[in-house]
């Protein structure tokens, strides 16, 4: 190794890159993080839980198609994450429950990724932000490093026993979301930084990397539609997360979900229905018990009806179900279909799927299976909805250690199929294969498998992988 290769070059100051970054320079090792934004942090600035399954066996049952060692991998080094967060003096509130299934603790995300910068700068390492990475360093299908173009467009290679990838994800980019989501992906709001555009995916790819898993999906929530998520703010402020207890209604006037298995479920489902848009509809007594209730213990309620209302989302207050047949015909939703559902829904409101109302094509309306009470108390509280993304689920196929696997099909190194790339890792969204059409947490995999990546990058040898 020369003299200025360093142990880990990390591409991306997020919560993995940062993480894995600050490790590294905790444990003693060398390291340079680069950053494209102005400012490290991302998406984690906006987070708040550290959360996920309390066990392997309940993430099986949410996450069903996800792959099995990397659920194992972020159940075994949960705790030690949080005992990581702690030992920066960054505090970790005890634990709450999170949707239903999981378990995890607010944080201070803003204080933590400060505190991973710092740590890192003052064991003189680099962090080098305002600057993006051209290509990856690559000899004979070893990477070693990347070119990076710096603020003032001078290209400096740094040379690297590893390489982190940790962009973030593809989530900004609306080409790749068609690509890999849905043709109206593309349209769709972002809820998340501005800057993870698949740029570690494009890198990685670039070294024969694997994508996966297909059709995975994505994490993200209800929004009102058609309102600008230019403020930061608004992606918690404006997240309709008590969809779960309402009706929502696409643009033929149908179901087409269990709402109540989680917003985050029904904001993928909505995403393939006619112009992905739908009317989220609530009565008196959810106005009451959800929508201005906290969500999560810790965050106190606010009346998220009024703020969509004042934000100027398309939304109604409406004094009984008749009103709905007078719904303005602009808002292209059968109004009087709408009505008759709820009435239906009101009626057999115990119903679990197996009977019935159904849809003009003879197509069941779904079951609820979580929470069935009717909505038969007016007023009613009415807002159009549409899906806003977080992040994506699909990304560089990673073993439990981080190493990106190629698509080369080996299954003498592999039992899967596939080889690691000899010097590169991945972790937080830039990887792939831990969820598919489900989600429990996006900090806890990028903070879990960050601190792994480090400790791949202080004890792993990329040469022993090459041979
Ligand atoms: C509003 C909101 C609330 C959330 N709440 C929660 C929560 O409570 N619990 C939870 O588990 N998850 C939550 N999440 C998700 C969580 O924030 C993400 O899952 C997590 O931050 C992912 O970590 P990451 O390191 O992969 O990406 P990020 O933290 O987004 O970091 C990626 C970084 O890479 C940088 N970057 C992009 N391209 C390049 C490039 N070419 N070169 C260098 N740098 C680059 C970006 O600027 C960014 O700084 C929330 C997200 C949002 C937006």
């Amino acid at each position: 190794m020369n003299a200025e290769t360093v142990d880990l070059l990390v591409i991306g100051g997020g919560m993995a890159g940062l993480t894995a970054a600050a490790r590294v320079a905790a444990q003693g090792g060398s390291v340079v993080l680069v950053e494209k934004a102005e400012r490290t942090g991302g998406s984690a600035r906006f987070a708040g839980f550290v959360w996920t399954t309390p066990t392997v066996e309940e993430m099986r049952r949410v996450n069903p198609d996800g792959d099995p060692e990397l659920a194992t991998a972020l159940m075994d080094g949960f705790a030690g994450g949080v005992s990581w967060i702690r030992s920066l003096g960054v505090e970790c509130r005890p634990p709450v429950p999170v949707l239903g299934f999981g378990r995890g603790h607010q944080v201070d995300t803003n204080h933590y990724v400060d505190t991973c910068e710092r740590l890192i700068r003052d064991r003189g390492q680099e962090v080098l932000t305002a600057t993006w990475t051209r290509s990856l360093v690559t000899e004979n299908g070893v990477v070693k490093g990347a070119e990076c173009v710096l603020p003032d467009g001078s290209l400096r290679r740094i040379e690297a026993a590893w390489t982190l990838l940790a962009t973030g994800g593809f989530q900004g980019d609306p080409s790749l979301r068609a690509e890999h989501l849905h043709p109206r992906a593309a349209d769709i709001g972002l809820r998340a930084n501005p800057h993870s555009r698949g740029d570690g995916l494009a890198l990685g790819r670039t070294a024969g990397a694997a994508f996966g898993k297909k059709d995975a999906g994505f994490y993200g929530h209800l929004m009102p539609a058609g309102i600008s998520l230019a403020d930061p703010a608004r992606f918690v402020e404006l997240a309709l997360y008590y969809s779960e207890h309402a009706l929502l209604f696409d643009t033929t006037g149908e179901r087409f979900v269990d709402e109540t298995l989680g917003d985050h479920l029904t904001t993928m489902a909505l995403l393939e229905r006619p112009e992905a848009r739908g009317l989220l509809v609530a009565d008196a007594r959810v106005h009451r018990e959800w929508i201005s209730a906290s969500y999560v213990e810790g965050i106190p309620g606010v009346d998220k009806f009024q703020l969509c209302h004042r934000a100027g989302a398309r939304s109604a207050v409406a004094d009984s179900l008749e009103d709905f047949a007078s719904m303005p015909e602009e808002w292209g939703y059968p109004g009087a279909t709408i009505r008759d559902r709820i009435k239906e829904f009101n009626a057999s409101a115990d119903w679990t799927g197996e009977t019935g109302t159904a849809d003009a094509n003879g197509t069941p309306a779904p079951g609820r299976l979580l929470d069935r009470r009717p909505l038969d108390e007016p007023p009613f509280y009415v807002v159009e909805a549409a899906p806003a993304i977080t992040f994506a689920f699909g990304g560089l196929l990673t073993d439990a250690g981080t190493h990106v696997l190629s698509t080369d099909t080996d299954a003498d190194t592999d039992p899967g199929g596939r080889r690691p790339i000899p010097g590169l890792l991945a972790a937080g969204a830039d990887a792939g294969g831990l969820y598919r059409r489900a989600y429990a947490g996006g900090l806890a995999p990028a903070l879990v498998f960050g601190l792994t990546a480090a400790r791949t990058a202080l004890t792993g040898s990329p040469a022993a992988l090459a041979r």
